[in-house]
C-alpha cells in the first residue's frame, strides 16, 4: 500500500501522521504553501484523504482529485465534507463513531460543572487568608454570588444521539431530570421529548447542544430560544459553533438576558468573540471534546482501519457514504 497516496488536509495527531506514513504515500497538505498548485500537480495519484472538524474537503477539493476514491474523517461530525459531492462521484466517507462518545460527554459535564460551580474563576483566585482563622478571600465571597448547583437541575439534550445519551445518563446520576428534541422521538427512551428546541429550552435550566451541524441545525440556538432559557440558564455546545447564532449569544450574556455559558466550539473557531474573554459566567474550551490521548489513538486506529479496508476491498468499518 505505500504507493498509494493519501492527503491529510491538516495536523491532527502525530500518531495517526506517523501511522499513515508507515503504510501509504502521505501527503501533508499544510507544508505546501501553493495548495491550489499541489492539487493541480497531484491531481491524477491522490487516492484517499484524512480530514478532520477543521479541515475536511469541499466540492473544490473534492473536484479537483478525479483519482479520489475515500474520505477517512478523524472526526465523527462531518460538516466540513461535501458528503453530497461524494455521493454523486461514488467517494465513500467514514468517520470515527462510539470511540469518542464518553470522553465528549465527560467533557460536557465537565463544561457544566466549570460553568455552574466557576471551577475556573475559584481556582487560585479566592485564596483563603493565611490570618490564622482561614477565612475566605474576597473575590471568593464575591463569586459566592454567582455560583450555582448542578444537582438536581433540568437538563436539555439538543440531539439525543450517542453523545446526547451519554450525556443525559451521566446528568441523571446528578439527579438532574432529563428532557431532549430531535427530529424524532426515541422509542428507547423513557426521556421527556420535546418535538421543538423552543418548548425544551422552556422547560429545562441547562440546554446542551450535541447534535450534528447541518443546514437544519446551523444557528438552532438563536435569540428566541436565549430568551426562553432567560437569565438563570445554561447553555452548553459541545456540537459545533454554527449551532449557535453567536452574536446573539455573546449579547445576551453581556445584558445578563442570559446566565452562562459553556462552549468547546465557536461559530468561527479559532475565532473566539472578544467581548467572551472578559465575561466570567462563560468557560471557554479549544475543541477538545474527543481530546484525550486514549480517544485520539482509538480514533487514529479507526481511520487507518477504514483505509486499509477500503484498499484491500474488505468491507469499510464505520461507512458513512
Ligand atoms: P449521532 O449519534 O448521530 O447523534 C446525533 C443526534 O442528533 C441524533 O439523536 C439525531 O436524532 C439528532 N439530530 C440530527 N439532526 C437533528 C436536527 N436537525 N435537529 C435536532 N436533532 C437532530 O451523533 P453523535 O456521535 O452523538 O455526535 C453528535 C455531534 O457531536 C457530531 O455530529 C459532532 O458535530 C459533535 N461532536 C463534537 C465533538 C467535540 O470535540 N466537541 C466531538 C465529537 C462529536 P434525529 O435523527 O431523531 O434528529
Amino acid at each position: 500500500m505505500d504507493t498509494i497516496c493519501v492527503l491529510m488536509t491538516c495536523p491532527m495527531s502525530t500518531y495517526l501522521e506517523d501511522e499513515l506514513n508507515k503504510r501509504f504515500k502521505l501527503f501533508r497538505f499544510w507544508e505546501f504553501p501553493k495548495q491550489k498548485d499541489f492539487l493541480k500537480e497531484n491531481s491524477n495519484s491522490i487516492r484517499a484523504i484524512v480530514g478532520n472538524a477543521t479541515a475536511g474537503a469541499d466540492a473544490e477539493m473534492i473536484n479537483s482529485l478525479p483519482k479520489l476514491e475515500i474520505i477517512s474523517s478523524y472526526s465523527v461530525g462531518l460538516d466540513k465534507i461535501d458528503l453530497a459531492r461524494c455521493k454523486e462521484k461514488g467517494i465513500r466517507v467514514t468517520n470515527t463513531p462510539d470511540v469518542l462518545t464518553e470522553d465528549v460527554a465527560d467533557l460536557a459535564i465537565g463544561l457544566i460543572l466549570a460553568t455552574l460551580r466557576k471551577i475556573c474563576e475559584c481556582d487560585r483566585s479566592g485564596h483563603f487568608y493565611t490570618d490564622g482563622n482561614r477565612k475566605l478571600g474576597k473575590n471568593l465571597l464575591v463569586l459566592w454570588r454567582m455560583i450555582m448547583e448542578f444537582s438536581g437541575k433540568k437538563v436539555g439534550i439538543v440531539g439525543l444521539g450517542r453523545i446526547g445519551l451519554a450525556i443525559a445518563k451521566r446528568a441523571e446520576a446528578f439527579g438532574c431530570p432529563i428532557s431532549y428534541y430531535s427530529r424524532s422521538e426515541k422509542p428507547d427512551s423513557n426521556y421527556k421529548y420535546y418535538s421543538n428546541i423552543v418548548d425544551l429550552a422552556a422547560n429545562c435550566q441547562i440546554l446542551v447542544v450535541a447534535c450534528p451541524l447541518t443546514e437544519e441545525t446551523r444557528h438552532i440556538i438563536n435569540r428566541e430560544v436565549i430568551d426562553v432559557l432567560g437569565p438563570k440558564g445554561v447553555v452548553i455546545n459541545i456540537g459545533r459553533g454554527p449551532h449557535i447564532d453567536e452574536p446573539e449569544l455573546v449579547s445576551a450574556l453581556v445584558e445578563g438576558r442570559l446566565g452562562g455559558a459553556g462552549l468547546d466550539v465557536f461559530e468561527h473557531e479559532p475565532e473566539v468573540p472578544e467581548q467572551l474573554f472578559g465575561l466570567d459566567n462563560v468557560v471557554l474550551l479549544p475543541h477538545v471534546g474527543s481530546g484525550t490521548v486514549e480517544t485520539r489513538n482509538a480514533m487514529a486506529d479507526l481511520v487507518i482501519g477504514n483505509l486499509e479496508a477500503h484498499f484491500l476491498t474488505k468491507p469499510l468499518l464505520t461507512p458513512v457514504v
